[in-house]
């Protein structure tokens, strides 16, 4: 699961290559949308929307005015392996042709999906209907702190690792920042979110690992002094705790919705378990 900072990166470094330009061919290899053609049309802007890539277009403006096309917005989701790639003209593709979802081409410059998952094309009044579903977002210019605790205080009896994942109530924790987040509270990942004390600081401290790590190449919670252990717990299962000396463990943790299991590490002395 990407972590809401690359998502967010991915698309400023789109925005900024692709923002006011028109795309003079386009290639859609995903069965409902391989007919589409989104020649003409102009890319207005790239926004994040939690781990959601969301390519805004502007039409093409057509003679007939019988012929009013809206505003469309290509949705896309990262997921574990999805990227966005750009290349100039003549550039060969640096990854499997076969893994390329969809082609954007513009003059100069063209832009692929590789292994991108969900993609989506609505009119931009019904984007909502892909992304309402997402609790506020850690990096979006509407953040509600506030909204973000009523959310996980409506789900006491869930463990607050579960629901760090559950991107309904918070948009942008991935795995990663979900262990770190934790230990940096001294939350055991089993506690219930009705027992924790200082959820709020819990918030607060997801905000602010991703927005200093948004327009940074590598990820860091440690602090830039440490970057040789960019991490205090997650990928350390078996090593000795940065703050205490404790061996590292590694914990299980089903997503309530799906499921499926996902590491969480943690430092059984700084984030002592719940008692019950
Ligand atoms: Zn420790």
């Amino acid at each position: 699961m990407p972590e809401g900072d690359s998502v967010y990166r991915a698309t400023a470094r789109l925005h900024r290559a692709l923002a006011g330009k028109t795309i003079v061919r386009s290639d859609f290899r995903v069965p409902s949308l391989s007919t589409v053609d989104l020649a003409g049309y102009m890319v207005s802007e790239v926004v994040p929307r939690g781990k959601h890539l969301l390519v805004r277009l502007h039409p093409p403006t057509d003679p007939d005015p019988a012929f009013n096309h809206p505003p469309l917005t290509l949705h896309s989701h990262l997921l574990m392996e999805g990227r966005w790639d750009l290349y100039g003209s003549g550039d060969r593709f640096k990854r499997p042709a076969h893994t390329a979802r969809v082609v954007l081409q513009f003059t100069g410059i063209t832009a692929v999906g590789f292994d991108i998952a969900q993609v989506k094309l609505v009119p931009t009044a019904d984007e909502q209907e892909l992304v309402g579903h997402l609790g506020p977002d850690l990096l979006g210019t509407d953040w509600d702190a506030q909204q973000a605790a009523a959310n996980f205080r409506a789900q006491p009896q869930r463990g607050i690792g579960e629901a760090l994942l559950d991107q309904r109530l918070m948009a942008g924790v991935g795995n990663i920042y979900r262990s770190e987040v934790l230990f940096l509270t001294r939350l055991h990942p089993l506690t219930l979110v009705g027992q924790v004390v200082g959820l709020e600081k819990a918030i607060e401290m997801s905000r602010r690992l991703l927005e200093v790590n948004k327009d940074r190449p590598r990820r860091v919670t440690t602090g830039l002094a440490r970057t040789r252990e960019p991490y205090w717990v997650y990928g350390r299962a078996g090593k000795p705790c940065l703050r205490c000396g404790t061996t590292i463990q590694v914990l299980k943790i089903a997503a309530e919705d799906s499921g499926l299991e996902r590491d969480c590490y943690l430092c059984p002395s700084c984030q002592p378990a719940p008692r019950s």
